[in-house]
């Protein structure tokens, strides 16, 4: 579905969202889980552009939920990935991998989810790729080490990774893992509520419109009005958590 000029979202892709950025070649935000690689291969086909088109990928950050079928689309193409340092693990041989904990990604298991995912260049804060009218990294740790987020000014669109989720009756800050660090965190959604945006591309729930620089200042409001306790709560999918605690609801 495009949703703005030159702005897919690959709605039929499992696991995180997928973007898809047309212009003159292609750039793709994020794989999601193993097993999108064909559905993806498939849409580039059905808006009438190729798989050799495919330029990069950029990886929001390095949870497998984001990166698993990034092996199958670089076996079809020669794309680049591009991952931010922080979210990468050197392998000894002169290759960074992009990994989570050192684990997943960096390990040479046979098992799908844990498939190493070679970042063939990387992101940092303040590069901008010429792709419908500038697309800028911003780094915005916290969520992970290496998390960044991807500005496009030209069309008032931020895509956020994981920084925000909308998932169910859940509208908030991101749930905290291994290696978030919850100062650096809010700095990055400090940062990202500064900006003027229309449109913010999430990578677990529906895309926000219209209003999308509020919404996020309205998650910053709440998340700074909590404890630290309550934020973490706040930051559970609601599936994990008892159904009293609905009334934590953010928006
Ligand atoms: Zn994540
Ligand atoms: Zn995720």
């Amino acid at each position: 579905m495009e949703i703005a000029p030159g702005i897919h979202h690959i709605q039929k892709a499992k696991g995180s969202h997928v973007y898809l950025l047309v212009d003159d070649d292609l750039t793709l935000i994020d794989a999601g889980y193993p097993g999108n690689g064909n559905m993806i291969v498939e849409y580039i086909e059905g808006i009438g552009r190729r798989v050799e088109e495919l330029k990069r990928i950029l990886i929001t950050h390095s949870h497998p939920d984001h990166t698993g079928s990034v092996v199958e689309l670089t076996a079809l193409t020669p794309v680049q990935v591009m991952a931010h340092p922080a979210d990468t693990t050197p392998d000894g041989h002169g290759q960074n991998l992009v990994s989570y904990l050192n684990l997943f990604g960096a390990v040479p298991l046979p098992i799908p989810f844990l498939r190493r995912v070679v970042a063939d260049g990387f992101l940092e804060e303040g590069q901008v790729f010429p792709i419908l009218g500038g697309l800028r990294v911003m780094h915005t740790p916290g969520h992970t080490p290496g998390s960044v987020c991807f500005y496009l000014e030209s069309r008032k669109t931020i895509f956020l990774g994981d920084m925000v989720v909308n998932i169910g009756e859940y509208v908030g800050a991101s749930m905290p893992f291994p290696k978030t660090d919850m100062k650096l965190y809010e700095k990055s959604l400090r940062r990202i509520a500064d900006l003027d945006f229309d449109i913010a591309c999430l990578a677990h729930g529906q895309v926000f419109r219209g209003d999308a620089a509020q919404r996020i200042r309205t998650i910053l409001d709440g998340y700074l009005k909590a404890p630290i306790w309550l934020r973490m709560v706040r930051a559970m999918p609601r599936v994990f958590r008892p159904r009293r605690e609905s009334r934590f609801k953010e928006l």
